[in-house]
């Protein structure tokens, strides 16, 4: 690959920036491309595109480009990873006119085409939240054989798997508002705190991953932990 510097777009003449769009959207696979997409492939910022006609869209349409990205290859699965990650950054359930582009990939007015409404959007998403793969792998028992110091061999039977799923994830972190359970930090008021979600009981020691075996931990007080059961 050549060296070369990036090529600033800023005071480029129309048909330049249009034809990035179009390079842009095709680096992709797609018809079209939304801002925040822009920003990661295009060579100028898209604030700058929308300000040179007017509005994203239309660019977009000026570039013969689509709308938006076609609403039936959007699963719902997409759709509520989507209101997650915006639960995630704003700490709190999203409002409807927070769903929109650079925070959220799809605009409010995707989930009222969809589910009807917005707060229909989100009352979806409690149960998909709420149905994650925890319950498939308690139906599935896993077995695991230990030897003990007189070398019997237990079997022990355990109702869950030691993963905890993304949606499981959610939940805790939700349930626990975002904090340490230990210390009370919190990403949304401290910058660079990272919250990680552990057992209480270790796994390994019989705890399940159950909600209620689960909680909330900055990275700081997760560390000391290791595998003792501290009480
Ligand atoms: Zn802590």
């Amino acid at each position: 690959m050549k060296f070369e510097l990036e090529e600033s777009l800023r005071g480029a003449p129309d048909e330049k920036l249009l034809e990035d769009l179009r390079r842009s959207a095709k680096t992709l696979g797609r018809e079209t491309i939304t801002m925040a997409e822009y920003d990661e492939v295009g060579k100028a910022h898209s604030s700058t595109i929308q300000r040179r006609f007017g509005s994203w869209p239309k660019a977009l349409k000026q570039a013969g480009l689509q709308q938006s990205r076609s609403k039936i290859g959007i699963s719902d699965d997409e759709l509520f990873e989507n209101i997650k990650s915006l639960w995630i950054n704003l700490g709190r359930q999203p409002r409807y006119v927070e769903v929109k582009v650079p925070n959220s990939i799809f605009s409010a007015g995707t989930y009222e085409n969809r589910f009807g409404s917005w707060s229909k959007a989100l009352g979806r998403f409690v149960e998909w939240v709420n149905s994650d793969s925890s319950e498939q792998s308690k139906v599935s028992i896993e077995e695991q054989s230990t030897v003990d110091a007189t070398s019997q061999i237990s079997v022990e039977k355990r109702r869950t798997r030691r993963e905890i799923s993304d949606r499981q994830r959610f939940r805790i972190l939700v349930r626990d508002g975002f904090r340490c359970k230990s210390c009370g930090a919190s990403p949304l008021i401290q910058l660079g705190v990272e919250l990680h979600v552990d057992h209480i009981l270790p796994w390994s020691k019989g705890g399940e991953t159950t909600d209620d075996n689960l909680e909330s931990k900055c990275k700081q007080c997760n560390l000391g932990k290791g595998n003792a059961f501290n009480v």
